[in-house]
């Protein structure tokens, strides 16, 4: 499947596949703006700043108030409504676990595990599946078996966070590590999940890495 990268961390996720679907809005209103006129639904995966900047939220809402925007949770959906004024009408909070047939493409939500409602998704374009997964401590509800493109995140790896904390002499800092594994998928976490579930001609790609938490040479 076609999938364009605008942004994956915690500086900004922004990623668009098969031109018609934007998984999270999380970067400046110019990054993105060339690729709204081909795009028909937003997904947005939960409220933090990283994956929901709602400035520039408003700015599509303004511009292209044809595109619609699908999510789980209520905290998303207000912050859509009061910070970004986005009609009603163009807000869609679906149930998770359900199967919903919106024309060009159909979704399906699944809940995640994080500090704030957060949901995976899964889309069907033309007769493809792809799955979206970014900011959850594990993945141990979710299958997603043969699906053609797998969105994950790998945000840490296991050892070198390990060597972070057991370094770290700042409280805060700290704090903010031993947070990380509650919050977020390690690099290990999600090639299980990929062995699992991969086909032969599955695609993956690693997304939402700490460059702080994840040292590839070993
Ligand atoms: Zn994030
Ligand atoms: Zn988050």
């Amino acid at each position: 499947m076609k999938y364009n990268i605008i942004g994956s961390s915690s500086k900004g996720n922004c990623i668009i596949v098969e031109d018609i679907l934007m998984l999270d809005v999380g970067c400046s209103y110019v990054k993105i703006e060339k690729y709204l006129k081909q795009v028909k639904l937003i997904f947005i995966s939960h409220s933090h700043k990283d994956h929901l900047n709602t400035t520039t939220i408003k700015q599509i809402a303004y511009k292209y108030p044809n595109i619609k925007i699908i999510c789980g949770s209520e905290v998303v959906a207000e912050k859509l409504v009061k910070d970004s004024y986005v009609p009603m009408k163009n807000i869609y909070i679906l149930k998770p676990s359900k199967w919903y047939d919106l024309g060009a493409l159909k979704v399906k939500l699944e809940p995640l595990i994080h500090d704030t409602p957060n949901f995976s998704l899964k889309a069907e374009i033309k007769g493809k599946k792809m799955i979206y997964i970014v900011d959850t401590a594990n993945v141990d509800n979710i299958e997603a078996k043969d699906y053609d493109l797998f969105l994950i995140e790998a945000n840490y790896d296991e050892q070198t966070l390990k060597e972070h904390i057991y370094r770290c002499e700042n409280p805060d800092e700290l704090y903010y590590l031993y947070r990380v594994p509650a919050t977020h998928l390690s690099y290990q976490d999600a090639n299980s999940f990929l062995i699992e579930n991969m086909g032969r001609n599955s695609q993956y790609e690693y997304i939402h890495k700490s460059n702080y938490n994840f040292k590839e040479e070993k």
